[in-house]
């Protein structure tokens, strides 16, 4: 190991295909957490490590931290922790890379670390480091007490939401900025504006990410995956992305497109420029014209990698299996990785295999055919393919609908940008445009929105 630190001591050049920027989720315990999650697609990644201790070492961290500042062009680096569990590595860990990030950090850049984390273990030590240091905190929650236990519950199966209510109240009263990331399942998934609603206004959180969750399974293992994994269940086996076929906890197709659709109409009346969804802002990115922060929008990816405890690189967090392994920090540059032929044709891939259904579809420029991880359905047949073209996206029946409804309003909020003009003056033009399709309705019409209800239950009731 200290021949790589020592080969290359200062600024090395860069790999010609290395990308100005790129973003790692680092994996401190590897997949190792105290909590078990029900749909959690990353704890069976032990399996992967069988003799592992899942920490990651002092030496590495230092080598680690070196890399990721030293291999980029970009002006502000990003520290990614995540897990399994982050902080089971305990406050010392991260106090450490600190220090390393102060040692390595070149005059005029600067560094934004993040940490995702369940909440359970947070404490005002952890919240007075994380504001002390500015950190951005993802925490885990999906929505009000009985949708987040249905699925995120600890080691011996009990609920976890009176404890991330705590860690959220805590970093509230240290003032740490911190995003919720809300995963959509089938005990959410009929109840968008109850969920978005609750972070709204009772916890009062102005950043929420809305993350679906697409568990596959094959024929073989769909029954005992349905059954459940965790102590009191079956063990997990590794979880790879095979089979065409998702558990009972995933979210239906239809019902995200319809959650988000229920979401995006609620913030775009009220909340523009007060709450940030994450996917309302890389689908405004899309329709100024410029790249979506996000990559599963973007139209190829391979620049957000994910690092195991122990130095192995791979392409992606979701994608943390054997094939997809590039290497590992101890033995090659990271950016050398990176820039890897195996790396830019796995990013590459997100636009090369798109089916031509996707390359024809209006929303396209939006979707992009979303994440490769979740494509393994067929296309409707059509002429030339009539059985269907495989590497459809799961979602894409929920993504399309999703992407026309939000049309009108994207269009009115880009053309506000493209003016010069803030995008949350979109409001006042909807609510106007409304006023004039409703002014002369009657109460027992067929609403004009087209929802097929009567006007007096649809957008005549008082609070619609
Ligand atoms: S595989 Fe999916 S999650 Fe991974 S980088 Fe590509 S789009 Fe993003
Ligand atoms: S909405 Fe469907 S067809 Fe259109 S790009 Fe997305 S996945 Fe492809």
């Amino acid at each position: 190991m200290d021949n790589i630190l020592e080969q290359h001591d200062s600024t090395f050049l860069l790999p010609r295909n290395a990308p100005p920027g790129f973003h790692v989720l680092a994996k401190p315990t590897g997949s190792i957490c105290n909590l078990d999650c029900k749909y959690c697609f990353f704890l069976s990644k032990e399996l992967l490590y069988p003799d592992s201790r899942f920490r990651m070492a002092d030496e590495l961290l230092e080598q680690y931290i070196k890399q990721l500042i030293q291999g980029q062009r970009v002006q502000e680096i990003v520290v990614a922790w995540q897990g399994g569990e982050p902080t089971l590595m305990g406050l010392d860990f991260f106090e450490r890379s600190i220090a390393y990030e102060k040692k390595y950090l070149p005059q005029g850049k600067t560094i934004l670390n993040t940490i995702q984390t369940n909440g359970t273990l947070l404490d005002d030590a952890w919240c007075e480091f994380f504001k002390r240091n500015n950190f951005l905190v993802g925490l885990s929650l999906d929505g009000p007490r009985e949708m987040h236990d249905a699925y995120r519950v600890d080691k011996g199966g009990a609920p976890t939401f009176d404890k991330v209510m705590h860690a959220a109240h805590l970093l509230q009263k240290h003032a740490v900025e911190f995003n919720i990331l809300c995963t959509v399942h089938a005990a959410n998934e009929q109840h968008p504006l109850e969920v978005y609603r609750f972070f709204r206004d009772e916890l009062k959180t102005q950043y929420i990410q809305f993350i679906p969750i697409v568990e596959r399974a094959t024929p073989e293992l769909l029954p005992i995956a349905n059954e459940g994994w965790g102590d009191s269940h079956h063990a997990r086996p590794l979880y790879l992305l095979e089979g065409n076929l998702v558990t009972e906890r995933s979210v239906n197709s239809q019902a995200w497109g319809k959650f988000l659709s229920a979401v995006f109409d609620e913030w775009v009346r009220r909340d523009v420029g007060t709450v940030f969804v994450q996917m309302f802002d890389a689908a405004l990115a899309s329709w100024v014209g410029v790249p979506p922060a996000l990559c599963i929008f973007s139209e190829t990816c391979g620049n957000a990698l994910a690092l195991e405890h122990n130095g192995d690189l791979y392409s992606c967090d979701h994608f943390v299996e054997p094939k997809f392994k590039l290497g590992n920090i101890k033995q090659d540059l990271m950016i050398e990785l990176v820039a890897s032929d195996q790396q830019r044709a796995f990013g590459n891939a997100k636009r090369d295999m798109l089916p031509k259904y996707c390359r024809e579809c209006e929303v396209k420029f939006a979707c992009h055919g979303e994440c490769p991880r979740n494509r393994f359905i067929r296309t409707p047949p059509s002429a030339n393919a009539p059985d269907g073209e495989e590497g459809l996206n799961y979602l894409c029946a929920g993504y399309r609908n999703f992407f026309n409804h939000i049309d009108h309003p994207m269009k009115l909020m880009a053309q506000l940008l493209r003016q010069g003009r803030y995008a949350d003056e979109v409001m006042g033009i909807l609510a106007q445009e409304e006023n004039e399709k409703y002014a002369n309705v009657g109460r027992n019409d067929m609403c004009p929105c087209g929802s097929g209800k009567k006007f007096k239950y649809c957008h005549g009731r008082g609070d619609a």
